[in-house]
């Protein structure tokens, strides 16, 4: 008799180590081996819920979808690894029914053509879930009745006070503390944010992890309710990883917060952080009016020289007279202006169609010649490992660089040099990482069809009469970032991060 072929498939989950996954992965080769199964492992990196960030398991997916009788079982350790999220497990589900793939476990055989097992796997995967809710449920509570107690239950305090660690209370550091009101009572004279970072930077002042003030960490200084004494929890749902990975940061709305007062000890009145916060609100709304209409580029544009995201100005008259601002971006040290100049929008998007087109043709002569790419993928790993082992070195000298400016050893231009010498050299190591990473995500890619017909809709789009807004959206869709360069009288420099 022909032996049942399947596929191991390995996933950490929250809370898993590496050991776990070893034990895991031992468990289900010893059943495997036990029912005489022959077997295929794969694991996946990330623990990611949802199928489209977990590229392994979308990997199986296509290929259970597209080769007939790839597999005839799935070997998983508990139900729960296939995924929390009901839709996804409702696509599997569907898919393993398709395909006649049963889902094996060390405790129990899914088959899905059999209908007290698909309830079962419902009710597997429903508990799983639960379980996870009341684990949250918990988690929140503890932190409430701890705050409510005036305990600290965030991590690292905040800047100006000190965590006792023997009763988990905070303590002000007076020193700090200090530094705190002179805040507090700066941007209520009205002083802008960047001015007040600078200042503090200026004094030799550092954050709690020994970084330059910048105008958001004083911004965030401002807005925290700890200063005034109050605990909030619950202001924001979801993780908010950078990738992506996990539910995206929402804020909620203020009456689900739960507010627990004089949780802790006060490094500023509540009249004074009412007054500050007010005028911080009524400066985000001036704000918000200047770029509530959209152009094509609205959200896309950083500075090429110092990362800082830059300003479209929609125009009132026609969208020919949008405009990309100048960089409004301030050095920490020195609050010299970034000299990153301007431009129209109109020429920048054209530079951006023109790219686009050319980042299709390259797609389509990857495609071409797709085939003996995994030495190439081996080499383009382990060159970005270097480089970034490069970085940290990098970042450490130019570390040392900032504190013997601030010890009187440099002068301001000896320091600046220095500066711009290991910054420069980050810089490139940087976009070396980044052009590299690029081409392993093309190399990785398995969908590049479907991302050359995106291009096409798009490239089209543009002879089209579509909206700003619509052009725009479409943009976001493929692009996650354009650096723009214009310095002085050299020509303009764009480069685009393709998502
Ligand atoms: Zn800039």
């Amino acid at each position: 008799m022909e032996k049942i072929h399947v596929l191991i498939y390995l996933r950490k989950s929250r809370g898993d180590e590496e050991k776990d996954l070893e034990n895991h992965k031992r468990t289900l080769i010893e059943l495997c081996e036990s029912k005489g199964y022959s077997y295929e492992i794969c694991s996946e990196v990330g623990s990611s819920d949802s199928i489209e960030f977990r590229p392994v398991f979308s990997e199986i997916y296509d290929e259970i979808k597209n080769r007939e009788n790839a597999y005839e079982g799935i070997v998983i350790h508990d139900y729960d690894r296939l995924s929390r999220n009901g839709k996804d497990l409702e696509l599997i589900k569907e898919l393993f029914l398709n395909n006649n793939i049963k889902v094996i476990t060390p405790y129990k055989t899914y088959d899905f053509t059999n209908e007290a097992d698909d309830l079962n796997a419902d009710l597997m995967g429903f508990v799983a879930k639960l379980e996870f809710k009341q684990i949250k449920k918990r988690l929140k509570a503890g932190k409430i009745a701890g705050a409510k107690a005036g305990k600290w239950v965030n991590g690292t305090p905040p800047y100006g006070y000190i965590y006792n660690r023997a009763d988990k209370t905070l303590i002000i550091d007076e020193d700090k503390a200090r530094i705190v009101r002179y805040v507090f009572e700066e941007i209520k004279k009205g002083e802008a944010l960047y001015n007040i970072a600078h200042s503090l930077n200026c004094r030799g002042e550092r954050t709690s992890k020994g970084k330059l003030w910048s105008h958001t960490a004083i911004y965030r200084m401002a807005t925290s309710h700890t200063y005034k004494g109050t605990y909030v929890y619950g202001k924001t749902k979801g993780s908010g990883h950078k990738n992506r990975k996990t539910t995206p940061i929402e804020r909620k709305d203020s009456k689900e917060w739960i507010v627990v007062e004089n949780a802790f000890p006060r490094i500023v009145t509540v009249e004074l952080w009412e007054v500050v916060n007010q005028i911080l609100k009524d400066r985000k709304l001036v704000g918000k009016k200047t770029v509530a209409s959209l152009t094509p580029l609205s959200g896309l544009i950083r500075c090429g020289v110092c990362g800082s995201s830059m300003v479209v100005q929609k125009a009132r008259k026609n969208k020919w007279s949008d405009t990309i601002k100048k960089c409004q971006h301030r050095d920490l040290v020195t609050n010299e202006l970034c000299k990153n100049r301007g431009i129209s929008v109109i020429t920048v998007l054209n530079l951006v169609f023109d790219d686009i087109k050319n980042y299709r043709n390259e797609l389509i002569e990857y495609l071409k010649n797709a085939e003996g790419k995994d030495k190439e993928l081996e080499a383009i790993i382990k060159e970005i490992e270097t480089l970034n082992k490069d970085i940290e070195r990098y970042t450490d000298t130019l570390e040392r660089v900032t504190d013997s400016f601030d010890e009187g050893i440099y002068t301001k231009d000896e320091y600046i040099s220095r500066r711009n010498k290991w910054m420069g050299r980050i810089e490139v190591s940087e976009e070396r990482i980044e052009q590299l990473e690029k081409r392993l995500k093309l190399a990785e890619s398995v969908q590049i069809e479907d991302k050359i017909a995106v291009l096409d809709g798009i490239i089209e789009s543009y002879n089209n009469n579509l909206s700003d807004k619509e052009i725009n959206r479409l943009l976001k869709s493929i692009i996650k970032d354009i650096r723009l360069t214009r310095i002085g009288d050299e020509p303009l420099k764009i480069e685009i991060n393709f998502l």
